[in-house]
């Protein structure tokens, strides 16, 4: 799966990080380090790294999937 951080939007809250750490890691207090391609057994931990970011700021590109791109797109955290 590959995903994407706003790193305009992201505060350094660093929920990802605890929720999904083998994704996210925090480097020193603000700056975020992440794995754009992280692996398929991670979606569950994403997700919820998604659910809690405070600025929706994890975006999930499921076009690594076989999708048809001109169907409707599930979005995830989005309000
Ligand atoms: S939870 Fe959101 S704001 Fe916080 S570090 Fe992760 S991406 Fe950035």
């Amino acid at each position: 799966m590959r995903l994407v951080v706003d790193l305009n939007r992201c505060q350094g809250y660093a929920q990802c990080a605890f929720l999904a750490p083998d994704v996210f890691a925090m480097h020193g207090d603000e700056a975020l380090l992440y794995n754009p391609q992280a692996d398929e057994n991670q979606r569950d931990d994403v997700a919820r790294a998604v659910a809690a970011c405070p600025v929706q700021a994890i975006l999930v590109d499921a076009d690594d999937r076989d999708e048809n791109p001109g169907t409707a797109r599930e979005v995830t955290g989005e309000q």
